[in-house]
């Protein structure tokens, strides 16, 4: 006889391991328990030598889909003389790390069910089982248990129960267990705040929605704001109401084949869309799909969504083959409306109806952006279907350590020993509400891991409200500034596990330099724990500070003056004369223009000269257009530039790139060629700036990262021109090159000094 403890962590609770456990038991002989602990679960399983062997190759080799096992420790015991094998209460004692399975989507079975006149969940919008359905959002505390869920209040049925004890069914503990006698119930409430007491709310969503009306959702993680996308004239008036400038709006279809009739698909984007994450998945748009221009003006792509939840997919099989907009419930960059009294005051007025619920969020959670590059996923935005799923930090933090991130697209995350794990989406910190969902959302998560942070990695920049957060509602916690550039790339290190110092090329909109400059055309030499910069775009001034980034046409002014080429051509007269006196003061007295080596900036200069746009509504815009001009345009030369030696580091000098715009322009070139050309100035800029380097340095690790690496067809012709230089090239595979992955780069360098013993306290 052999008594054998198996404990495991990692993403093992709320899977189904338990039944899963139990059924190998059984199928074993073996008798014993299982149960959940704070750390994870805990095995304990008796029998003959043989079959305990077989039991535990089993589950190491295959174990349950939803299942994540980080460490898994296995000693022998004393045997007990078990009769049977049970499945025991959860004690909720101990403090290591605990990962809540994140939100999955609704599950082959669960389907086959919703849409089966004969199963007693025929049509019933919250069915789930322990392969699938709400998690993280409906967790309130640890460990996972449905009295720790928002299904609380929710007393299960006769019927649910014995599934629901029953080791042989497939929603044997499925904490969230429904059905339409004892689960939540569907709501349709009008713009009134009236609920709808007569028909199905479905269908009066559907009624609404063929009206050319819009739908307030509550689904997952939030509410989203649904309509036709078909339909130019709601889609635009959805614009209009939640005062949307021009970000692009997301799509969710029923099926893949309806989706191949908007959007171009590959293999490798297929699985990604049909992933239990269900991400949007941005996509080639088709010539001639019925999708309003409005939905994603001057962009090529389409963010596409396949249903993750029950709701979803009735609502969508009941409207057939028309796509829906589905954006999140909130007015421009506040988070994502959540609770039902918010909804219904927030969305008050852009709302025709709204379809509710009675099972309450508890953690919001914003849709997952993201995309294939080179045959590999781009991340955009890491949020639903990834939240709290731990990424491996090699090294490891030595004491529990919280990284805040950056100001926009905020995230955080928390480091304890080899796991990071990164919070949802949380917007622009610029907000108040994000900011209050920002400080609430830390507040979840080190309850949720019983995580004590022990020191604070925050932004160089002294103004982010994230460091604001560190210095005032932190303040008895010792910190670390890390800079901003450096912790991009050392998300990039953190992701690949590289521990060797690499040669960083870190281009984004905007981050605080260490003199005080507005960093973001950098190339850094080092690694997590030290740089230094050893090149960067030439300064020019920003007049008017952030007024720049919303007007590129000031960063457009800053450039011609730099490059000497005010007086040229006709470009001006399209600016009013008071606005372009104060921008030139501003950049001749150097007044409120602080200096720059942004790329984004340049972008927006380039984008302003070539015509594509003056003034943006969100940052980038007007770099996303260029680049969606020059994809479809032939590769051509390069604009020239000049590398010069300044101090202890190189120069890139934009001049000569300017003045080459300026003649195109003058020579009547559109604005996608222009834009075709300054994409290939930056190649070469890159690789001609990495080649001195690695001469300079042997360095021949190439790592890229920051907002700017979005740009796909600067990241595809970026990896294969230094590829064929000789170099190795990392990018972003599991975080988002742009601020969203702030935080794991500031893990990545706190893990680091700490190891370096050049911590604090
Ligand atoms: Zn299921
Ligand atoms: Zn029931
Ligand atoms: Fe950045």
């Amino acid at each position: 006889m052999e008594r054998r403890a198996i404990s495991i962590s990692g993403i093992v609770q709320g899977v189904g391991l338990r039944p899963f456990v139990f059924g190998l038991a059984s199928q074993f002989g073996l008798c014993g328990f299982v149960k959940n602990q704070t750390g994870g679960v805990l095995i304990e399983v008796e029998g003959e030598d043989r079959s305990v062997d077989g039991f535990f190759v089993a589950l190491m080799k295959r174990p349950p889909p939803l299942a994540q096992f980080e460490e898994v420790c296995c000693t022998s015991c004393l045997p007990q003389h078990d009769t049977c094998f049970r499945i025991e209460a959860s004690s909720a004692d101990a403090t290591s790390l605990i990962f809540p399975s994140p939100d999955v989507a609704t599950c082959d079975d669960c389907l086959a069910e919703l849409f089966d006149p004969g199963d007693r969940r025929y049509r019933y919008p919250f069915l789930n089982c322990t392969n699938c359905g709400p998690r993280f959002t409906i967790i309130r505390n640890a460990p996972y248990d449905r009295e720790r869920t928002t299904m609380e209040s929710f007393a299960m049925c006769a019927e649910c129960r014995v599934e629901y004890e029953d080791p042989h069914n497939r929603r044997f503990h499925a904490e969230p267990i429904a059905c339409a006698l004892c689960g939540p119930r569907l709501q349709a409430v009008d713009a009134l705040g009236d609920p709808l007491t007569s028909g199905d709310p479905l269908e009066a969503t559907v009624a609404v929605l063929r009206r050319g009306g819009i739908v307030a959702l509550k689904g997952l993680g939030g509410y989203h704001l649904a309509c036709l996308a078909g339909d130019e004239a709601v889609v635009a008036e959805l614009r209009r109401r939640k005062q949307r400038d021009a970000k692009p709006f997301a799509l969710m279809v029923g099926d893949l084949s309806i989706a191949h009739t908007i959007v171009e698909i590959s293999k490798s984007e297929e699985a990604l869309l049909e992933s239990r994450r269900r991400p949007i998945v941005l996509l080639r748009r088709r010539s001639g799909a019925a999708v309003a221009v409005a939905v994603a003006p001057a962009n090529r792509e389409l963010g596409v969504m396949l249903p993750y939840t029950p709701l979803h997919h009735l609502l969508l099989r009941t409207l057939g083959s028309e796509p829906l907009v589905m954006t999140s419930g909130n007015r421009s960059d506040e988070p994502i409306v959540f609770e039902d009294e918010d909804a219904r005051t927030r969305l008050a007025g852009i709302a025709d109806l709204y379809l509710t619920h009675d099972r309450p969020i508890h953690m919001r959670c914003d849709d997952s952006v993201t995309r294939i590059v080179l045959g590999k996923e781009l991340p955009l935005r890491r949020s639903r279907g990834h939240a709290p799923q731990p990424l491996t930090l090699q090294g490891g933090c030595r004491r529990p350590t919280l990284a805040l991130g950056g100001q926009l697209k905020a995230t955080f995350a928390l480091g304890r020993g080899r796991h990071a794990v990164l919070s949802h989406h949380l917007g622009d910190l610029d907000h108040y509400e994000a900011y209050r969902a920002y400080v609430e959302a830390i507040a979840h998560y080190e309850r949720l891991f019983a995580f004590q942070t022990e020191l604070i990695a925050h932004d160089l920049h002294p103004d982010y409200a994230s460091t604001r957060y560190a210095a005032e509602c932190r303040g008895d916690i010792p910190r670390v500034a890390v800079q901003h550039h450096h912790a991009h790339i050392a998300s990039v290190l953190a992701e690949h596990g590289l521990d060797e110092p690499v040669i960083g090329v870190a281009f984004d909109g905007t981050g605080y330099g260490t003199d005080g400059a507005v960093w973001g055309g950098e190339f850094l030499t080092g690694d997590c724990r030290s740089f230094r910069r050893a090149a960067h775009l030439r300064y020019v001034g920003m007049p008017g500070g952030e007024q720049a980034i919303r007007e590129p046409w000031r960063m457009a002014v800053a450039h011609l003056a730099d490059a000497g080429q005010q007086e040229r051509g006709a470009w001006f007269d399209r600016i009013p004369a008071p606005s372009l006196s104060v921008v030139r003061q501003q950049l001749e007295r150097r007044f409120n223009a602080p200096w720059t080596s942004s790329v984004g900036r340049l972008f927006d200069a380039v984008a302003a000269l070539a015509g594509v746009r003056d003034r943006v509504q969100f940052e980038g815009q007007a770099a996303i257009e260029l680049e969606s001009l020059a994809f479809d345009v032939a590769a051509d030369r390069a604009y020239p530039f000049e590398i010069l030696q300044e101090d202890s580091s190189l120069v890139i000098d934009t001049r000569p790139l300017i003045a080459g715009v300026v003649d195109d322009r003058r020579a009547g070139a559109i604005a996608a060629a222009i834009g075709r050309r300054f994409h290939s100035t930056l190649v070469e800029v890159i690789a001609t700036v990495c080649g001195r380097l690695a001469a300079a340095t042997g360095l021949d690790v190439v790592v890229l990262s920051g907002g700017v690496f979005m740009n796909v067809l600067l990241t595809t012709e970026t990896i294969a021109r230094l590829t064929k230089d000789g170099f190795r090239v990392y990018r972003h595979q599991r975080v988002p090159p742009n601020d969203g992955g702030l935080c794991l780069g500031q893990l990545a360098v706190a893990a680091a000094w700490q190891e370096a013993g050049l911590v604090p306290g």
